[in-house]
């Protein structure tokens, strides 16, 4: 999985370290508090294009690999649950939270039976939930602190929290991009054997 390294010192009084991701690069302070909305919705977009285009939205490489429909579940309920996140976060001081329990989703069902089209519908409602959340969050609300389980439990912030959306978004998108590569080159090489 997407296992951050240490990149730097810690920043603005939090024990937040500059991390990146192994996988994808991504630098979870490197995004800019006016960039979050554009690279959500643009992520979101993107994500959305990608599934609806997809031949083979629901198939999964291997066993222990998602499909590009339920990537774009996942990044769903990503949106939604940080969504709620953020909220407890604005009320309680440094709140801890139930983990998503990300595989579980899939594996109990609850992915079953979602068709493109209903996931970029939703993905477009929760994406914009997600945005209309940020524009109202009030003054010193990015500030605010929480305990969060992933890379490792420590305190971060409802912006640490944004920037990990958007990680969630771009980082997936990329996976989303590898498998339907994947499946285009397997698809020639079937081609070539006829
Ligand atoms: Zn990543």
């Amino acid at each position: 999985m997407h296992r951050p390294r240490r990149y730097g010192a810690g920043v603005g009084g939090y024990d937040l370290t500059m991390e990146s991701c192994e996988r994808c690069g991504f630098i979870w302070v490197s995004v800019s508090d006016d960039e979050f909305r554009d690279r959500i919705l643009s992520g979101i977009s993107e994500m959305s294009a990608l599934i609806s285009r997809s031949p083979q939205a629901d198939a999964h490489p291997d066993p222990q690999t998602w499909s590009v429909v339920e990537y774009g579940s996942h990044v769903r309920d990503v949106l939604l649950h940080v969504r709620d996140r953020i909220v407890i976060a604005l009320v309680e001081d440094c709140p801890e939270f139930k983990p998503l329990y990300r595989d579980q989703r899939a594996d109990l069902g609850f992915y079953l039976g979602d068709t493109p089209d209903v996931v970029c519908g939703e993905l477009a409602m929760a994406s914009s939930l997600f945005t209309r959340t940020l524009e109202r969050i009030p003054a010193g609300g990015l500030d605010r602190p929480c305990m969060y389980a992933f890379p490792t439990l420590g305190e971060r912030s409802v912006r640490w929290m944004v920037q990990q959306v958007i990680h969630e978004v771009e980082h997936h998108l990329g996976d989303i991009r590898v498998q339907i590569k994947g499946s285009q080159n397997q698809e020639r090489q079937n081609q070539e054997r006829l």
